[in-house]
């Protein structure tokens, strides 16, 4: 059966999974070499220096593919890695429009290091095509998406932003993380790159930093490869055996966050002390029609705001949680639970935070696969602390 061919949750399964030719072992083996022995100058089984090729990377790099339905997959030693080399594409003066409302490191990158070699970023809320079009100028060479976005989950139609740039000959590159390839497939709707931060919803057992590109042009891929290896911020083996592992129970993983994050986005809508719930799966969510139509359920991220808007009221509540950690980042299977204003989004400046609807007392939740039953309680513990 053609790989192309598979559901989904086969595809997780037996994505880039051959057996070894040598042994025969079901798992790709942790290739922990540098380089390859060569039979004559020039001749090789396809291998020469481990930052240009490796085999366990060079099986994810299939899984990624397939799983994200594109032709190619690189992997990356970090999301911010694949972000970097997608923007080393450019060249000084070309113009990238972007969101207004993205992960922090991202913005960090485009600000503190990008505007510094002269690439010029307009950031916009996507959310309204409009936008888009409006910042777009004869310089323009990429879009920048995220959607959901983080962490406010506001939704950018990716097929109607895809319209404009093909119309336009500009790159639309989209930052799928917090979706996971389970929920939205961005090349599908039209986007030329997927960037995943690995790290979260594919590593999926919070023990591995990476990232990935997955695209379906040939010319493009040569591009990006050239740049991976040029610059170098390749993942090591160990690390490629982790992902190819952690995406055969994506499917299962996404189901069981996705009904734990309805259960919980529900309960916290009724709460007395809550005064909003930012999560695409509500009706009345401004981008749930979009994400309804090109997302496959809504995903276990949620933010929400207490009613008094108190800072403290919701440090407490931050540090009062039990089966929620504390901590950064997300999609691993334990729920974690965080401060954007002090922590993953403390990179941006607290006037552009306020301006773009990131309050101080904002709390972020990144509902694991634990019981629901188990991680209200403990929400409900900590909201009455
Ligand atoms: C974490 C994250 C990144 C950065 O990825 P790293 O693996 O931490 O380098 C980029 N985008 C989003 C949406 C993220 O959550």
């Amino acid at each position: 059966m053609s790989s192309k061919n598979m559901k989904k949750a086969t595809a997780y399964i037996h994505a880039g999974a051959t057996p070894d030719a040598s042994t025969g072992a079901i798992m790709t083996p942790i290739f922990q070499t540098s380089t390859f022995v060569q039979e004559a100058p020039g001749q090789n089984k396809g291998y020469e220096y481990a930052r240009s090729q490796n085999p366990t990377r060079t099986a994810l790099e299939e899984a990624l593919a397939i799983i994200e339905n594109g032709q190619y997959g690189l992997a990356f030693s970090s999301g911010v890695a694949a972000t970097d080399v997608v923007m080393k594409m450019l060249s000084p003066g070309d113009e990238v429009v972007c969101g207004n409302d993205m992960y922090g490191g991202t913005y960090r990158l485009f600000t503190k290091v990008f505007e510094r070699f002269g690439i010029v970023f307009s950031y916009v809320d996507t959310t309204a095509i409009a936008n888009v079009e409006k910042a777009i100028t004869d310089k323009t060479k990429l879009v920048w998406v995220e959607t959901p976005t983080n962490p406010l989950m506001n939704i950018t139609d990716i097929a109607a932003v895809a319209k404009i740039t093909q119309s336009k000959n500009i790159l639309l590159a989209v930052d799928n993380t917090f979706a996971s390839p389970y929920l939205q497939n961005p090349l599908d709707l039209g986007a030329d790159i997927v960037m995943h931060s690995v790290t979260k919803y594919l590593g999926g057992h919070s023990d591995v930093i990476q990232g990935a590109l997955i695209m379906n042009d040939a010319a493009l891929r040569e591009k990006l490869y050239f740049l991976q290896k040029s610059c170098g911020a390749v993942p090591g083996p160990m690390d490629c055996f982790l992902v190819l592992r952690g995406i055969k129970t994506l499917g299962v993983r996404m189901k069981a966050h996705c009904e734990n994050g309805k259960k919980i986005a529900h309960w916290l809508r009724q709460h007395d002390k809550v005064k909003k719930v930012y999560w695409p799966g509500f009706e009345d969510h401004p981008g749930h029609a979009v994400a309804k139509q090109q997302m496959h359920d809504f995903g276990g991220m949620l933010s929400f705001e207490l009613k008094n808007d108190n800072v403290e009221e919701a440090k407490n509540v931050l540090s009062s949680t039990r089966l929620f950690s504390l901590a950064e980042s997300l999609g691993g299977v334990e729920s974690l639970i965080n401060h954007p204003a002090s922590m993953t989004h403390a990179s941006i400046p607290r006037e552009e935070r306020i301006k773009n609807g990131l309050s101080d007392s904002l709390i972020r939740v990144s509902v694991g696969i634990e019981d629901a039953d188990d991680l209200i309680d403990d929400l409900a513990q900590a909201i009455g602390a």
